[in-house]
This record gives structure tokens, sequence and C-alpha cells, in this order.
């Protein structure tokens, strides 16, 4: 039987903890594609030292080889079935560029977690370079995972119950089920649409609405080790309404559309509450208010706000992922969908400007996206997506014309 071939996208935790694990299934031949820095190198020096990509903890148990181990995009890419991004989103358009033009019409390309506006930017690519692909996005990644030897071993920690999928056209995502499924180890139910994935993305409201609400009157003062707050248990009431008012104003923006277009299953955009106490069920003892679930949630103890070391003390990290990913590839392309459904959003702008302020970045001026680094970002704006029409139309074909022009995956 001729093996498919899974080219993975990336060096980190999660990209070797799906290599490891579809390695070690029959019908698949793993490539990794590792462009940064000398990743590909050092994997394999860790793969000729274990004698394989091992997955070890709670959930590991297999070792495997991957087949191709390269920075070299058309190694990877050539005759590639299934093309799976798991890097963080500032990586995706970079890795896609050098990839697409080796990737045959009809491949599958997906990223995992998708954040939010991958498919403007995927299908963006694949037009550039005249390629067809189903394109795809997962709501998270399905492991808890960190590596423990690098290119040797990977812990898995934790797995989710069941991760969700959605595609473009919105319609492949059911035929793609049964493809992840497998390659996953997990069970994968079907999104209606990656607008769902966008809206949904938890993280843009989570992650950048506690940083404002820990730091917003930071002034440049040096912490204490023992006065880092804690990040998530930190929690307290006024922090708390952030992040409701953030998921309201996303929530509003789902309900505008759907009122226009019944294109979302809204219940996919689930608030910030129903989401801790769906998510977290056996891990909060306390779920009377979001501020008390979020405090006496277990898996989130003693995790503490990112801070960098100094010689003299600690300072926040204003570099880290919270707002570097969910800012551009969160909170930025929901203020925009919103903007096209014209629902206001002064909580999401108030955190995109101070978010945006600490990794010096604009993206908003006087309330609108016109800020100098919007063009980095994944607003559907930016690729020429600029009524609801056309962002219903694509979400449904991936044409903003409405016509379905992909061809049907391998
Ligand atoms: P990671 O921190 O291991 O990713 C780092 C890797 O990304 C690098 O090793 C490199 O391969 C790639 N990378 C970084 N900068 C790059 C650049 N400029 N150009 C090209 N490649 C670059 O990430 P991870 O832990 O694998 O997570 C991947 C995604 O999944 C992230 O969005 C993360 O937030 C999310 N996530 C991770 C976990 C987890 O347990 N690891 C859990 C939930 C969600």
């Amino acid at each position: 039987m001729q093996k498919k071939v899974l080219t993975v996208c990336g060096g980190g935790n999660g990209a070797q903890a799906l290599a490891a694990l579809a390695g070690s299934l029959n019908g698949w031949e793993v490539r990794i594609y590792a462009p940064w820095q000398d990743e590909a190198q050092k994997m394999r020096e860790g793969l000729r030292i274990n004698g394989g990509l091992e997955t070890v903890g709670r959930y590991g148990g297999t070792k495997s080889r991957p087949a191709v181990i390269t920075n070299k995009p058309a190694e990877a890419a050539v005759d590639s079935d299934l093309v799976m991004l798991v890097a963080p989103a500032f990586s995706h358009r970079p890795m896609l560029e050098e990839l697409v033009p080796h990737l045959p019409n009809g491949v599958i390309i997906g990223a995992m977690p998708a954040r939010s506006g991958f498919e403007y930017m995927a299908m963006d690519v694949l037009k550039k370079h005249n390629k067809k692909a189903v394109v795809c996005g997962l709501q998270t990644l399905p492991w808890a995972c960190r590596i423990r030897g690098y290119g040797q071993k990977i812990e898995l920690m934790g797995k989710k119950e069941a991760v969700g999928l959605a595609a473009v056209p919105a319609s492949a995502a059911p035929k793609l089920i049964p493809m992840a499924q497998e390659v996953l180890g997990v069970n994968v139910y079907p999104i209606d649409n990656m607008l769902a994935v966008t809206l949904a993305n938890i993280g843009q409201v989570v992650h950048p609405g506690i940083m404002y609400g820990l730091f917003k009157g930071y002034q440049g003062e040096l912490y204490g080790e023992k006065d880092i707050p804690l990040f998530y248990q930190g929690m307290v009431p006024k922090i708390a309404a952030i992040l409701s008012d953030i998921s309201m104003e996303i929530r509003n923006t789902a309900l505008a559309i759907n009122n226009q277009y019944p294109l979302l299953a809204i219940d996919a955009v689930k608030g910030v509450e129903q989401w801790l106490k769906e998510s977290y069920a056996h891990s909060i003892e306390d779920d009377s208010t979001l501020t008390r679930a979020f405090v006496t949630n277990r898996d989130y103890d003693g995790l503490k706000a990112p801070m960098r070391k100094e010689d003299a003390g600690y300072r926040p990290d204003f570099a880290n992922r919270y707002l570097v990913e969910d800012v551009p590839y969160g909170l930025v392309v929901t203020k925009a969908i919103a903007d096209l459904a014209q629902v206001e959003t002064p909580v999401i702008n108030e955190v995109i400007t101070v978010g945006g302020r600490w990794i010096g970045k604009e993206y908003l001026l006087d309330g609108q996206l016109i800020g100098q680094h919007v063009s980095e970002t994944r607003i559907p704006q930016n690729y020429g997506i600029t009524t609801l029409e056309q962002l219903v139309n694509f979400t449904v074909s991936g044409d903003i014309r409405g016509n379905v022009h992909l061809v049907d995956a391998k």
C-alpha cells in the first residue's frame, strides 16, 4: 500500500509531538520541515542519539523515525498529501511561502492551532503561486507537551478529549475528519467554518485580557520574585469583568453576522465563563463566579505571569506569545471582522491599543484599524475582503465572489 505523506512544519513541542505520534502509524510517511535556525540539524542529531523520536509521559509510549527532517522546502513538500503547521502564528506565512511552490495541487494545508485569520493568509499564498488546496484549521493543539531532549523525547502531559476542525471551503470539514483523527489520535469534530474558529479563539480573550488587567498601570518598576502575580489564579473581579466584556463584544459580532447570514453555529463562539467551566469541569472547585472559577481551577495552580529576569528583579515579559501571538493573530482580526459587521468593540480596542504599545506595534489610530503595523496582521481587509458579504462568501467557498474554485483533496 502506498503511504500517505504528512509534512509537519515546525521544530517545537507540538511539531515534534505530532511527528512522533503520526510516525508510528503504518499508513503514513512523516517528513519534518524545520527551517528555523539549525533545528533540522539538531533534530537529526537527537534522533541519531536516541534511535528515534519518542513520546513519553502519561500519554506517551511511541517511538518512530520520520522519513525526512529537512530545512529544504522541496524535500519536505514534494507529493505531500497533508501539510500541518504546528508553530506560532507569526511563522505560518514564511513557512507557507517556501513550501507552496513545491506542493502538489489538491494537498490539504492545515494549522494547529489555527489562531485567527489563517485562512485568508493561506488562500492568499496559494493564489500567488497559482496552487489549489483545501485549507483547514484546528481550534487547539490536542496535547499539552514539552520537548525533553531535542529530537529525542517529547513529554505528553495532557491530551484533549476532542478538538474542532474547520475548513475552506467550509463543506470540506466533515470529509477531513477521518484523516485528522487517524493522524492526531484524538476525536476530531467538524466546526461549521473557519470564521467560527477565528471568533472562538479563546486565547485572544484570556491572554491579552489578563495581561492588560494585571499590568495596565505598569510604570516600569521591578518585581521581586515573591511579588510576581499568579496569571490565572491572580484573577480579581475587575480583570474578570474585562474578560467578560471582550467575550461579549466577540459574541455580539458573531450574532450580528448571524442575523444577516445564518452562517455561524453561534454555539461554537462561547463566552469565556462557559468555555472555562466546560473545559475544566473536573478541576474547578467553586464555579459560582468567573473570578472564583479561575482562582479555584487546580489545573492553573502556581502558573505565574510571564516575566523577564534582570539582575535586580523581574519585569513583565511583553514579548511573550500572550501578546505577540494573541493580539495580531487574535484580537486584531476579530476587531476587523467586528468592523465589517458594524459592531462596536470599545474594550477590545483598549486592549489592542495598550497591548500593541507593549509589543512596539501600532494597530489602531483613533479607533480605526489604520495603524502602521496593520499590514503585518491577518485581518480580512488585508486580503481584499472589505464587506460582510465578501467575508461570508469567502468563509463558505474560499472566494470573495462566492465561487467554489477549489479542487477536492487528493
Ligand atoms: P514552540 O514554542 O515549541 O514553538 C517554537 C517553534 O516554532 C520553534 O522551535 C520553531 O520551530 C518555530 N518558530 C519560532 N519562531 C519561528 C520563526 N520566526 N520562523 C519559523 N519558525 C519559528 O510552540 P509549541 O509549544 O509547539 O506550540 C505551537 C502552538 O501551539 C503555539 O501557538 C502555542 O501557543 C500552541 N499551544 C501549545 C501547547 C503546548 O503544550 N506546547 C498547548 C496549547 C497550545
